[in-house]
């Protein structure tokens, strides 16, 4: 094998197989952070390791080899470390960041006017700012929550393949505090075995679940509540190889091991998940892995 391009972490290799066929092919090695969805139809997915980027769109349909090392690294402070907590941090930032904390999954539990969030800074940033509730499609009608300008971003991070705004409020915390006593009628989880499956919306459950609580929220006795009229419907479309438009897509998920190389044939991609023809990895897991990716 030989090595004739290289971009620092990405690099070309030039490969002679016995018979004597060349096949070119790709090696990029990282820390892996996140996988980053573009709004596009469909949504365009890219890998992001420490210092190069693939876009996965392009490789529908053709094998993919993945394999860590071992090593990691926290996705906020970089240090080397034995152990993650979280999807991606060090002990230390675990226990003391703000977006670690328990509030950040359940926001109506924010305690800021108690005077003992983490970190005032980030929540002045992140959580005392306005936010949505919404109703979006993933495996069936879902009810959340986001930052005021996240909302694409936090639908394909879900998968979901529809989203509708029902109303404005000012901080994190009554948003979360909504999106709870929504979940009286409508559910809030999302199981990712069937959003991998769900490719069409029952089109008459989500107009009359995003009804029903749209005029709960209408009664609601809060004044800093707007609603969000004429809110726009957004669709999304994941990628899929068209070979496999018509089958069930595989829902049993796979683990890199250390220093074993993975290979599959990706043929989808859906929220932090990459679909292959016989499994799927959750990406999601090895936030702060170092990766390596080839094809
Ligand atoms: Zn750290």
């Amino acid at each position: 094998m030989k090595k004739f391009l290289s971009d620092r972490n990405f690099y070309i290799y030039k490969y002679i197989m016995k018979d004597g066929l060349i096949v070119l092919y790709h090696s990029a090695s990282g820390v892996y952070y996140n996988l980053k969805l573009v709004p596009n139809e469909p949504v365009d997915y890219y890998i992001k390791l420490s210092e190069s980027e693939i876009h996965l769109n392009k490789l529908l349909g053709r094998t993919i080899r993945m394999k860590i090392t071992g090593e990691m690294f926290c996705i906020h402070c970089h240090r080397k470390v034995k152990k993650l907590y979280n999807n991606g941090y060090c002990y230390p930032c675990f226990v003391s960041l703000a977006e670690c904390d328990l509030c950040v999954l359940k926001p109506e539990t924010c305690h800021f006017h108690q005077g003992t969030c983490r970190d005032e800074n980030y929540a002045l940033n992140h959580c005392m700012i306005p936010h949505y509730v919404y109703l979006s499609y993933t495996d069936k009608s879902k009810v959340g929550l986001t930052r005021a300008g996240r909302e694409l971003a936090r639908w394909m991070e879900q998968g979901a393949i529809a989203g509708k705004l029902l109303c404005s409020v000012s901080t994190r915390k009554v948003a979360g505090e909504i999106e709870h006593l929504l979940t009286e009628y409508v559910a809030d989880k999302t199981n990712w075995r069937k959003m991998i499956n769900t490719h069409f919306i029952d089109e008459d459950e989500f107009a009359s679940t995003y009804q029903l609580l749209f005029e709960k929220i209408k009664i609601l006795n809060v004044d800093e509540i707007e609603m969000v009229n004429h809110s726009r419907c957004y669709r999304f479309f994941y990628p899929m190889d068209p070979l496999y438009s018509q089958s069930k897509l595989p829902v049993s998920p796979a683990s890199l091991k250390e220093n074993e190389e993975f290979e599959d044939t990706l043929i989808s991609l859906k929220a932090h998940y990459l679909i292959f023809k016989n499994c799927v990895i959750n990406m999601r897991r090895y936030q702060g892995y170092m990766i390596n990716v080839s094809y």
